[in-house]
């Protein structure tokens, strides 16, 4: 059995000054077209109560190039302009879903600006990549920086200028996988997000914050007031500025990277791995946001998910609910008492406990309850289908 999973490469564009131009121009005639759109859509609300379409607009562009004014429009490519179309419908259609939903934050479609929006564009099909070139249409090939072979068939691209000032294209593959048979439960492991370190796991072993962390924390802080030393506007403003984006594209490369390496790791040498499912909003707003790389662990447990169904082991998210750091692990008391700033306790039982260490034991507990729970009910592939109405689950990686 195959199945088709969608994954995507980032490389980094190493462009002639004459395609960083056309790169730019490409990104700018997409912000154009948004706004353009944008403001049709409004026109067009406001004098008849009704909505224009994804082909209406699509129409009207084909119009518009014809023009003498916006004739420019010709020299770039068709369908990463009609892809400009087809995000401002997506950004409604979220729109409505949010109103729908009761959501407070409705995020109604807001024109882009040269000055605050990142110059990017995409283009659904045709791009390709040759040796070490990214072949785009209008433009021609563009050297990418090769640091790794990509496997299956390209099916868009999304070419980006990051607040550092490089290039980046996103190419989104399509890759056919052999059905992953589901491993049996042998190995299982449960992983606390700590408070002092990064994570605490229930083989008592803790990931530290890596050293770079530190150094570039400072690193940022010390650019950060460079910056906001200099004048408005001014040229020296500027530097400081892509000075301070470089840190921190330095920063997540890092981050994203060490993350792969322990995420990768968990994978490899257990079936099962119990997370906790911690609110990422939430959590940004906590001190405990530092102390997980600001707040990376939605992207931790992105890669984990992802990584879990490939190797056909078992992710599972206990509850946010669970009371993984207050249960004495010994004899399943719960200390209400406990506070934030309690390191460890002593249970009443007699049992010392490390507070991290403790909670991630109780996640690893929890998370083989919870899959013997469906296994016994016979319906380890369905999602939430059979979770413990107190604390939900979530499981993946069932080698569907
Ligand atoms: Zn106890």
């Amino acid at each position: 059995m195959q199945r088709t999973i969608q994954t995507s490469y980032r490389y980094r564009l190493d462009p002639t000054v004459e395609q960083e131009i056309m790169l730019g121009r490409f990104a700018g005639a997409r912000r154009f077209v948004w706004n353009w759109a944008l403001n049709r859509k409004r026109e067009y609300f406001q004098q008849t109560g009704k909505t224009l379409s994804y082909n209406d607009l699509a129409a009207e562009l084909t119009r518009l190039k014809q023009q003498s004014a916006t004739a420019w429009l010709r020299e770039m490519d068709s369908q990463s302009l009609q892809q400009a179309l087809r995000d401002l419908e997506n950004a409604y259609h979220h729109f409505f879903r949010r109103i729908r939903n009761g959501e407070k934050r409705k995020g109604f479609p807001r024109f882009k600006s040269r000055k605050t929006d990142t110059p990017r564009f995409r283009i659904p099909q045709r791009v390709t990549l040759d040796g070490s070139f990214v072949s785009v249409p209008k433009i021609g090939l563009i050297r990418v920086v090769l640091h790794r072979l990509h496997e299956g068939t390209i099916k868009g691209a999304t070419f980006k200028r990051e607040a550092c000032g490089h290039w980046y294209v996103c190419l989104v593959v399509e890759q056919q996988l052999a059905s992953q048979v589901e491993r049996p439960v042998v190995t299982h492991i449960g992983v606390d997000v700590g408070l002092k370190s990064l994570a605490v796991l229930s083989t008592g072993e803790t990931i530290d914050n890596p050293r770079w962390y530190r150094t570039q924390s400072r690193k940022l802080r010390r650019a950060q007031k460079a910056l906001s030393r200099k004048v408005k506007g001014s040229r020296n403003r500027d530097k400081a500025r892509t000075q301070v984006a470089r840190l921190h594209q330095k920063t997540k490369s890092q981050r994203n990277d060490f993350l792969h390496k322990l995420s990768t790791d968990l994978i490899r040498h257990n079936d099962l791995v119990s997370i906790e499912d911690l609110n990422v909003r939430g959590l940004a707003k906590t001190k405990l946001a530092t102390s997980v790389l600001d707040a990376s662990w939605g992207m931790f447990r992105a890669m984990l998910t992802y990584k879990a169904d490939r190797a056909g082991s078992q992710l599972i998210a206990v509850g946010r609910f669970f009371p993984s750091s207050k249960t004495c692990g010994a004899c399943g008391l719960i200390n209400a008492s406990l506070t934030l700033s309690d390191r460890d306790w002593t249970c009443p039982c007699g049992v010392h406990h490390d507070r991290d260490l403790n909670a991630s034991r109780n996640i690893d507990r929890e998370g083989m309850r919870l899959f013997e729970q469906n296994v016994a009910a016979g319906c380890a592939e369905t999602q939430n289908a059979c979770g413990d109405p107190v604390s939900p689950i979530v499981m993946v990686g069932t080698g569907r």
